[in-house]
């Protein structure tokens, strides 16, 4: 059981009272740049229904659409890229609205793993 944190900042900009980048959009997901890039191409791909973490998430279905989401946008801005989920406190999550990080753009790959 997790704490109720409250609306995040990825709710806000779904509804648009925050601005971002929108790379993408569907009925069911958005994509974004993320504000502080950790690598040339940095996206964010999240799901609109909210789960406070990609581990609360027990359909199968809603699991893959994600994932094919973020392949989907990933493949759109770069041939070779790293995803990332941030998973809690302890594994360096600070929005607590479930998301992938998209990274890549690098020209010889990431610089550390
Ligand atoms: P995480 O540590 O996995 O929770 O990552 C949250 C990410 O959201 C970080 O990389 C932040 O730079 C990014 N972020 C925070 N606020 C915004 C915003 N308003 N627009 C775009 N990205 C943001």
């Amino acid at each position: 059981m997790t704490a109720n944190r409250g609306r995040t900042i990825f709710e806000r900009i779904i509804d648009r009272e925050i601005p971002a980048e929108i790379v993408f959009e569907d009925d069911d997901y958005i994509a974004i740049r993320d504000i502080a890039p950790k690598a040339p191409i940095h996206l964010l791909v999240i799901p609109k229904r909210h789960t406070e973490r990609v581990d609360e998430m027990t359909d199968a279905a809603e699991m893959g659409r994600l994932w094919l989401t973020a392949v989907k946008v990933a493949r759109e801005h770069a041939a070779d890229y790293r995803m990332v989920v941030n998973c809690g406190e302890g594994g360096g999550q600070v929005v607590f609205h479930t998301h992938i990080h998209i990274l890549a753009g690098w020209q010889n790959g990431p610089e550390s793993d």
